[in-house]
């Protein structure tokens, strides 16, 4: 350990260098936040359709969609096209193709949207057809992400799924008889009642899906939700932690056998399937947000849009609202003077979309996100570039932190020279104990810079 002490001072040189002004953005998420029901897991910002409303015959989800290209037309451009576009939920199909066609012209209206862009959309089996598949195809949707979650009804009915297996097995027909390769599957290991055996099964089905990518998560239980209430963590009928701790095993060998590559924690993909708007998030970097409860990330900024309908409408409407007169006449959009801000309201969310001059992140938040997001990556992060944006005695720390747990043979240092070029966590077991390592690295960066 070295002795000398790691100030703010410290962070705050080496953050600044990794806080640019105006760093490209080229991914857009867009949040379509209905469903027919909630599952019981779920704590997403969502609106419960029910069974027989959804697209256009909904008032709800016109309204709705509406206030979003509002928002969108409201959001600044920042002058490079759009790379990727993620259309999450909540359930986007259950918007109709027109419904889906508006929103892609928005936002092509507003930023562009690149020839070669990504443009995936979440999709539920039980909410689309053939036809709808084909129209969302037709508009440039390039990659669907299938929620599937398991491949046995009575762990779809356990947690609250309106889908059935008999469901599944149609939305995979309806993408290969669309002539669509480019789909991801998404299970959930940790469910009320699952067995090794059942994760096995889900694995086994999901791989003769011959997706290009999947998703397997870890159920987690939030406060709010029927689960949250109704069940502890590694407690009957969920399965123990040592049960789970196998189950994430058990995906790392039997996905990577099948051919997929581990390439984020919860993430698997045939090669030159890695999902390129995620992997925006993981790295870091800036992008736009639309939508109920959406985030965005812009110059360092977090900023996540109201979670009800009635509160994110207000929230919109505030952005078309003029500026005070006692500001119109010495600031503008954009102003960098000192003590003088364009805010329509007290809204410092609002505010923030005006793309005034922003406060540089907190000192070290950036580097903590940076290393909470990017060790998720199997590729880990490069030494260097954390010592540019951070500074050496940072990147000190972390390699200091890290030791313990390279021991363990948690986390791997890639040498060049006799310097390590990269830091990674090991797979399956430095990506299953990533909480721990995390967890005591946050520790020791936040006491060293406070
Ligand atoms: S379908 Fe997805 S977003 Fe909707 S309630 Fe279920 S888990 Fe939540």
């Amino acid at each position: 350990m070295t002795s000398e002490a790691l100030t703010s001072e410290t962070f705050l040189i080496g953050a600044m260098a990794g806080c640019q002004g105006s760093e490209p953005v080229t991914a857009a998420y867009v949040h379509i936040p209905f469903c027919r029901r909630r599952c019981y897991y779920c704590d997403f910002a969502i609106t419960v359709l029910g069974d027989r409303l959804r697209g256009e015959a909904s008032g709800t989800v016109r309204q709705y969609l509406t206030v979003l290209a509002q928002e969108i037309s409201l959001t600044p451009n920042r002058g490079q096209a759009l790379d990727t576009v993620f259309l999450g939920g909540g359930t986007p199909s259950l918007l109709s193709v027109a419904q889906v066609e508006a929103i892609l012209t928005a936002l092509d209206r507003q930023f562009g949207i690149a020839a070669t862009a990504e443009i995936s959309m979440e999709i539920d089996p039980g909410t689309f057809d053939l036809a709808q598949l084909r129209g969302y195809r037709s508009l440039g949707v390039n990659r669907f992400s299938l929620g599937v979650q398991a491949f046995q009804d009575e762990l779809l009915a356990a947690c609250g799924r309106t889908h059935r297996v008999v469901d599944v097995r149609q939305a995979i027909a309806d993408l290969e008889r669309a002539g669509i390769e480019n789909f991801s599957l998404d299970l959930i290991s940790g469910l009320p009642g699952q067995t090794r055996e059942h994760w096995q099964a889900s694995l086994a089905q999901a791989i003769a899906c011959r997706p290009a990518h999947l998703s397997t998560y870890d159920l987690t239980l939030e406060a709010g939700t029927v689960f949250g209430r109704r069940y502890q963590p590694g407690e009957a009928p969920l399965p123990s932690d040592t049960l789970t701790a196998d189950l994430y095993r058990l995906a790392q060998r039997t996905l990577t056998a099948a051919g997929y590559e581990h390439y984020e924690i919860s993430n698997y993909a045939r090669s030159g399937y890695q999902c390129r708007h995620n992997r925006v998030y993981w790295e870091n970097r800036p992008f736009y947000g639309f939508g109920m409860g959406a985030a965005s990330y812009l110059d360092g900024d977090r900023v996540t849009r109201p979670r009800t309908t009635t509160a994110y409408y207000a929230w919109v409407n505030a952005l078309t609202a003029p500026p005070p007169t006692s500001l119109k006449a010495s600031a503008q959009p954009g102003s960098t003077q000192p003590g003088l801000t364009w805010l329509p309201d007290d809204s410092r969310a609002t505010a923030r979309l005006r793309d005034r001059p922003l406060a540089a992140q907190p000192l070290t938040d950036r580097l903590l996100d940076t290393l909470m997001l990017g060790l998720r990556l199997r590729e880990g992060l490069h030494v260097e570039t954390l010592r540019q944006h951070y500074g050496t005695l940072a990147v000190t720390k972390i390699l200091e932190g890290l030791q313990a747990f390279q021991a363990r043979g948690w986390v791997e240092l890639a040498p060049i020279a006799s310097e390590p070029q990269t830091i990674r966590l090991t797979d399956p077991e430095g990506f299953l104990f990533s909480n721990v390592i995390l967890t005591h690295l946050f520790h020791q960066l936040d006491t060293e810079a406070a």
